[in-house]
Parts: structure tokens; C-alpha cells; sequence
């Protein structure tokens, strides 16, 4: 049995993101980081490996200083890590990014029993696709929002968290799980686990690699292969000053509402 979980390499987009003066968003000034919704399924898959000792494998795509954070995964109980990386990747969209990372899941090897984790929404995208689209891809179920995981052989049962409450669902494995931050609490590296990080294997796959896979084509991948394109991206304008209203009497109340509805909050 394994557990295969889909990490990506994220800036740090909390609190600190920068603008430059003509309004692009100044990247060096942040940092990078795990996305916080992959440490909950590195977790969920870590906590799989405690309760059945099978194997996980974390995977990325990303440019090669994404192994950095491979590593920091090994040294979180990770048995093994694939760098998906190549020039050919590049300038992919959802789409693409998911016929890549689906097609190396499929190198990696999906058997009867295995779970294929992901983490509900990258902090720098932020469509929360990628999940369920390797799903579709590799032809699996796939359970999002999962608040509580139950695995028993090959039986899966998830509480996935709805807007206004929860709902159960039940899956055999194969399956693909989208995780969130509800889930768990994920564990620190240990320190044992840092110095056994460099001795575990990080795989490379890279276009050759992968071009044998039907899912792999040049317009399935890449730029070219992306059916969407950022047209423009920009820096949304800065709210104007607050306003405040003083008193606690109806009229102000209405002020309020009226103010309320007129900006369509209410
Ligand atoms: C039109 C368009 C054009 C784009 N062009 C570029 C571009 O030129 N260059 C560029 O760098 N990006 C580009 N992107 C961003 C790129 O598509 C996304 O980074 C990528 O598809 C992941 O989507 P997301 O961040 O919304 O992830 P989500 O769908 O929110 O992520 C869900 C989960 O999927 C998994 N996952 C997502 N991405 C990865 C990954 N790379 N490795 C491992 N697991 C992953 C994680 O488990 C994650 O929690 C573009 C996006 C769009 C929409």
C-alpha cells in the first residue's frame, strides 16, 4: 500500500506580500513555502503510514529548488520524493498542470490499495483544481474537503466539510483525497528524520520521463497546451478611507443599512 501526496511549492503569502512600484508583485521579497492545505495531507498520509507502515511518496512539480522542500518532507517521515521538473512544464494552467502530475502519479504506480492525497487549494493559484482533476485523469474517485479520513483496507470513509455542516461519504481505494486545514495538525521534522533526509531517494522526472504517457502531448502540456491564458494580472486598488458613523440611535442603524445595501453587503 502507499500513499502518493501532491505538494506544491508556494511564496509565503501571508502578510507579506509586496508590491513593487509599477505594481507587479515583488516575489523576492517573499518567501517560499509548503502550501499550507499539502502539509494536512502529508500528514493524513504520515498518519496512514503510522496506523498500516506503508510507504509515502511526496511528489512536486516545480523548478528544481522545489527538492529543498522534498527534503523537508523526508524529514517529516516521507519515504521517498519525485521532483516533476522540466523547461517542456512550464506556463502550464490547471489543466496541464494536472495532466503532468497525473501522469507521473501513474509512473509512480497507482495499485488496488493506494490513496493519492492533495491538498484542497494552493495560497498562490488558488482554484483549488488540480486535485480533482488528476482524479479525473487517472480515473480514480475522489472525495474534496476531507475534515476526517477512516481507511480500512480498502474502504474509505471521509467527512468532507459542506459550507453550512458536514456530509459522509464512503470509497474504495484507489481513491484521491483533497485535504484541509480542519483535518489534522501536521508534525514537525524530527530531528532524526533531518538527518536521514539527504540518505532518502528524490527521483527526477522530467519530459523525457514522462512523453510515453498518453497524457503527455505538446498541446496537452506547457504554455501551448494550456486551453487558458492570464490575459492580465494586476494589483487590485486600494480601498478608499473608511468612513464612520457616530451615535447609537435608528437613524444612524438605517445609515448603516442603507450604506450596507447600497455596496451590496447586505
Ligand atoms: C491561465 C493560467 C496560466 C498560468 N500560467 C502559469 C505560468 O506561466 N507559470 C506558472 O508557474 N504558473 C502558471 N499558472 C499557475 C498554475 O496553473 C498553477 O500554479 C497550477 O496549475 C496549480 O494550480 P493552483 O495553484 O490553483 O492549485 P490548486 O488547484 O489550488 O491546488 C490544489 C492541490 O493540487 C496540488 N498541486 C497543485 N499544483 C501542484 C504542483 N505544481 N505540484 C504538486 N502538487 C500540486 C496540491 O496538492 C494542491 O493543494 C497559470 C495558471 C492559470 C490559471
Amino acid at each position: 500500500m502507499k500513499a502518493i501526496v501532491c505538494v506544491k511549492q508556494v511564496p509565503d503569502t501571508s502578510g507579506k506580500v509586496a508590491v513593487n512600484p509599477d505594481g507587479t508583485l515583488n516575489r523576492a521579497s517573499m518567501a517560499t513555502i509548503i502550501n499550507p492545505d499539502d502539509k494536512n495531507a502529508v500528514e493524513a498520509a504520515l498518519t496512514l503510514k503510522d496506523n498500516t507502515g506503508c510507504e509515502v511518496v511526496v511528489v512536486t512539480m516545480g523548478p528544481p529548488p522545489a527538492e529543498g522542500m522534498l527534503r523537508e518532507l523526508l524529514a517529516m517521515g516521507a519515504d521517498r520524493g519525485v521532483l516533476v521538473s522540466g523547461r517542456e512544464f512550464g506556463g502550464s494552467d490547471t489543466f496541464a498542470t494536472s495532466q503532468i502530475l497525473a501522469a507521473a502519479i501513474k509512473k509512480i504506480g497507482v495499485d488496488a490499495e493506494d490513496v493519492v492525497f492533495c491538498g484542497r487549494q494552493a495560497i498562490d493559484g488558488d482554484t483549488a483544481q488540480v486535485g480533482s482533476q488528476i482524479a479525473e485523469k487517472l480515473n480514480i474517485p475522489q472525495i474534496s474537503y476531507a475534515a476526517d479520513v477512516k481507511i480500512e483496507g480498502k474502504k474509505v470513509t471521509v467527512k468532507r466539510m459542506l459550507e453550512d455542516g458536514y456530509m459522509t461519504i464512503e470509497t474504495q481505494t484507489p481513491c484521491l483525497l483533497t485535504c484541509i486545514k480542519e483535518l489534522n495538525e501536521p508534525r514537525y521534522m524530527s530531528v532524526g528524520g533531518i538527518f536521514d533526509c539527504y540518505q532518502k531517494p528524490v527521483e527526477v522526472y522530467d519530459y523525457n520521463t514522462l512523453k510515453d504517457d498518453p497524457l503527455i502531448e505538446v498541446d496537452t502540456i506547457g504554455l501551448k497546451g494550456s486551453p487558458t491564458n492570464i490575459f492580465k494580472s494586476f494589483t487590485p486598488p486600494q480601498k478608499g478611507q473608511g468612513r464612520m458613523l457616530e451615535g447609537a440611535d435608528k437613524n444612524t442603524a438605517a445609515e448603516l443599512a442603507a450604506e450596507l445595501l447600497k455596496k451590496h453587503i447586505i
